[in-house]
């Protein structure tokens, strides 16, 4: 693999679009593989109760497993919940289980809500650094299709958010409801939470429809999507049913190129901040 350069201190993602289906956790789990694959210490956090992410990178997520739901409402320390995906060295996953599901509603009322990801996130590298441990260099978020409490709590963690845009029709709608939320979370709970990072996935080249899809996402936000463009693929598409990554499921086909080339341009751009 190509060298990528450590980002000078932890950069949180989160990867969200509240439409199901446009490749979150494909993306999530695909550039975390890249990156860790090049050397950099990823986790992933999977935040979805379906826990596709925890499918795809090979890590137990059935009901009994501890995890991010036991983290998030009863205050379980993350390194408890933490499992390594099995195929590629430096990559931690918190996984999701079906309990996730209810934990919209459970939130509610508790404290400090909004901060527990956050809290979470923050108490374990303080924990690794206090341990002599090397520190993470990338932390991803996968988010559910919805704007809910738990996406809140993915916002307040991070610093940049990556948002995925499906290559078809309709691909702009509900993005300005997704924007208005930003927003809102920037206004009252993360000042520093940034749009960094826009990518063009599914991509078909050879309709008409996507190529337009593109140019008017990027005329809308020239600076924040990437020039790598992730192809519309089967082999991404099958990676997840052998519980891997396209990256190391077939590494030399284009949808495992693309997602390299997207990880190497977030890496080399470096931290997006206000
Ligand atoms: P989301 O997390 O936004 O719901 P997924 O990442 O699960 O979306 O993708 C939805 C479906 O599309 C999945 O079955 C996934 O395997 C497939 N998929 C994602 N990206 C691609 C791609 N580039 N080429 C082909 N299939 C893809
Ligand atoms: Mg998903």
């Amino acid at each position: 693999g190509r060298e990528l350069p450590k980002p000078s201190e932890t950069r949180i993602l989160t990867v969200s679009n509240q439409k199901g289906g446009v490749g979150k956790t494909t993306t999530t789990v695909n550039i975390a593989a890249a990156l860790a694959a090049a050397g950099l210490n990823v986790l992933v956090v999977d935040i979805d109760p379906q826990g596709n992410a925890s499918t795809a990178l090979g890590v137990e997520h059935h009901a009994d497993v501890d995890s991010i739901y036991d983290v998030l409402i009863n205050d379980l320390p993350l390194a408890d919940v933490l499992a390594p995906c099995p195929d590629i060295k430096n990559l931690i996953v918190a996984p999701a289980t079906i309990h996730l599901a209810g934990a919209e509603i459970e939130l509610v009322s508790l404290v400090a809500r909004e901060q527990r990801l956050r809290r979470a996130i923050d108490v374990y590298a303080k924990e690794r650094e206090a341990a002599g441990q090397e520190r993470l260099d990338y932390v991803f978020v996968d988010c559910p299709p919805s704007l809910g409490l738990l996406t809140v709590n993915a916002f307040v963690a991070a610093q940049e958010v990556l948002i995925p845009i499906q290559c078809e029709y309709y691909a702009l709608e509900g993005l300005s409801q997704l924007l208005s939320n930003i927003e809102m979370i920037q206004k009252h709970l993360n000042g520093d939470l940034v749009v960094s990072t826009i990518l063009l996935t599914m991509y078909d080249g050879r309709t008409n429809l996507a190529a337009q899809v593109a140019a008017e996402v990027r005329q809308h936000f020239p600076d924040q999507v990437l020039g790598a463009v992730i192809p519309r693929s089967v082999r991404i598409s099958e990676a997840p049913s052998y519980q891997q990554t396209v990256i190391t499921y077939d590494a030399s086909s284009s949808g495992a190129l693309s997602y390299q080339e997207a990880a190497a341009e977030i890496a080399e751009r470096g931290r997006q901040s206000k």
